[in-house]
């Protein structure tokens, strides 16, 4: 669904991701670890095209969405294959849950009401919150408003879901009903890419995990071969030292 070619990331002389290469299947959950600071959510950024990139090519069902002669209709199509959820919710403050998602679908997909309402609806549903509906976020708590930003992305319909760090902000007492809806996911064999910092779920949860560092790729592997056979000393340090 995703690939990533020799993406090269740089904030004036100071390179952020050097050589960076990888893939996501359809289907396949893949997570990216690593020390803060080490590009994991440039990477994110990048794909979903947040982020300008220096050299290298990001595509999105083959289709080559850093090519500069890319057909501007074909990079929004594929873009709208991406959902992102971040750290900090980014739920529109102003409007209602029920909102949030149906002017999100009105906006982006030029959906009509009653079909935007309705898929409100079903998404609410899915994460657990259709009581809330008539609620403003400042009403939610924090997990709830995540849950709500990860109802709104999965509304689009996306191929793939990115996740950065989806429960870092959130009370420890709040962060397992979020997990529950990306396994949740996952057991609907959603697409998905993410940035954790909770191990125990990354190794749980993930086909395969990426650990990186200083903007480079140190290793690749399923999670299993990640997490109880990694190749390198450094690997292995980082491991216990986030346990
Ligand atoms: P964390 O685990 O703390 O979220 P991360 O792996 O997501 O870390 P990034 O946010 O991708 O790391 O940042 C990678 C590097 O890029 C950091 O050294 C950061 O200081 C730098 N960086 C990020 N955004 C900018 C920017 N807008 N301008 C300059 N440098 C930036
Ligand atoms: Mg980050």
């Amino acid at each position: 669904i995703v690939e990533v070619k020799n993406l090269k990331k740089q904030y004036g002389e100071n390179v952020i991701l050097k050589n960076i290469n990888l893939h996501i299947n359809k289907g396949e959950v893949l997570s990216l670890i690593g020390p803060s600071g080490s590009g994991k959510s440039t990477i994110l950024r990048c794909i979903v095209d947040l982020e300008s990139i220096t050299s290298g090519e990001i595509l999105i069902e083959g289709n080559n969405l850093t090519d500069k002669n890319v057909d501007r209709k074909i990079k929004k199509e594929m873009l709208l294959k991406t959902g992102m959820v971040f750290q900090t919710f980014n739920l529109f403050p102003h409007m209602s849950v029920r909102n949030n998602i149906v002017r999100t679908l009105k906006l982006v997909k030029n959906m009509n009401t009653e079909k935007a309402e309705s898929l409100a609806k079903e998404m609410l549903s899915l994460v657990g919150l259709s009581d809330k509906i008539n609620n403003y976020p400042n009403e939610l708590s924090g997990g709830q408003k995540q849950r709500v930003a990860i109802a709104r992305a999965l509304a689009l319909q996306p191929d793939i879901m990115l996740f950065d760090e989806p429960t870092s902000a959130l009370d420890p007492e709040l962060v397992k009903e979020v997990l529950d809806i990306i396994r949740k996911l996952k057991s609907q064999k959603i697409t998905m890419l993410i940035v954790s910092h909770e191990m125990k779920f990354v190794r749980e949860i993930s086909d395969r995990v990426i650990i990186m560092e200083e903007g480079e790729i140190l290793e690749t592997g399923t999670s299993k071969q990640i997490f109880e056979n990694p190749s390198s000393q450094r690997v292995r340090e980082f491991l216990n030292a986030n346990k």
